[in-house]
């Protein structure tokens, strides 16, 4: 009952905050035409179809179920931070390293939906971050969803899922790139934001930053999260190194610039420093099976 409490207020508030915003025009979470673009009409005819992906997307919430079940106090239980890039279709033949960095719509809907059926949560790198720095709650049992460099089918594909399993996700922008071919522009991340999803940042155009100067790289770290934090109107916390390359100096600058946390490529590890935390990596030839060892391997 106790566990179920802070749930239940978390619904109750949920709930409100969607009747208020359904009352009030200016706070429809996105443009017309940006939620016209959900679903998969992209999807070509000879794909594959899940007819669990395909289904009727749910109504948008514009507040995203938060708060997760705290860990006892004092007590700091394991969070794997899954990392992720682009969710789509790529010929393994064609594009070896595209195959490696994604997952299939049908891929991450599995994933997502085992990971909520054995009754794991999801926490966002701030939330991660506060309960590291003793600051906040530590969830119980959680894991931490990031998806890097702001593609365009984190809002296409990836936020339809996520909200289908009420689970939400840290999404690394880079700065630079907001709005090209490929990738979102500001209406889609501020989609995100409105649906309870955290933006962060990846730097402004993705450089190896321990081959940058310092007033270079104090542009790359600073300026992306003050720029996305002008679009969002939100403070951005969370910085992910671009290619997982950092030194000393890069973690230095990174602390002092006012992020929280700074995720890396390290496979694994410990989590003890809050600015080199490791991940682990979600490629496309992992087998569901695989993420569950993965999972329940580090947090039973
Ligand atoms: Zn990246």
């Amino acid at each position: 009952m106790k566990r179920l409490l802070p749930v239940m207020l978390g619904l109750i508030l949920a709930a409100v905050l969607v009747l208020i915003s359904e009352q009030e025009p200016g706070r429809r979470f996105a443009p017309a035409g940006a939620v016209a673009g959900f679903g998969h009409s992209g999807r070509a005819a000879d794909e594959p179809l899940n007819p669990a992906v395909a289904a009727p997307l749910p109504t948008l919430i514009a507040v995203a179920p938060q708060g997760f079940t705290s860990a006892p106090p004092g007590e700091r239980p394991y969070v794997p931070i899954l990392m992720y890039h682009y969710v789509r279709y790529v010929d393994r033949a064609a594009d070896p390293l595209g195959f490696s960095l994604s997952v299939t719509p049908e891929q991450l809907d599995a994933q997502l939906g085992w990971l909520k059926a054995a009754g794991y949560e999801t926490v966002r790198m701030d939330a991660l971050a506060a309960c590291m720095r003793g600051e906040g709650p530590c969830p119980l049992r959680a894991v931490a969803l990031t998806f890097d460099d702001g593609y365009a089918d984190a809002f296409t594909t990836a936020l339809p899922i996520l909200q289908r399993h009420g689970l939400v996700a840290t999404f690394y922008i880079v700065s630079g790139f907001v709005g090209q071919p490929g990738y979102m522009g500001w209406p889609e991340i501020r989609a995100l934001r409105d649906a309870g999803m955290e933006i962060g940042a990846h730097s402004m155009t993705h450089p190896d930053l321990t081959g940058l100067g310092l007033e270079e790289l104090r542009a790359q770290v600073g300026q992306s999260g003050a720029a996305i934090s002008a679009e969002v109107g939100q403070p951005v916390l969370s910085f992910c190194y671009p290619g997982g390359r950092f030194s000393d100096t890069v973690v230095a600058v990174t602390r002092e610039a006012g992020y929280t946390s700074a995720t890396t490529t390290i496979q694994d590890g410990p989590q003890s420093d809050p600015f080199t935390l490791p991940r682990l990596r979600i490629s496309g030839d992992l087998t569901l099976e695989g993420l569950q060892w993965m999972v329940t391997s580090r947090l039973p």
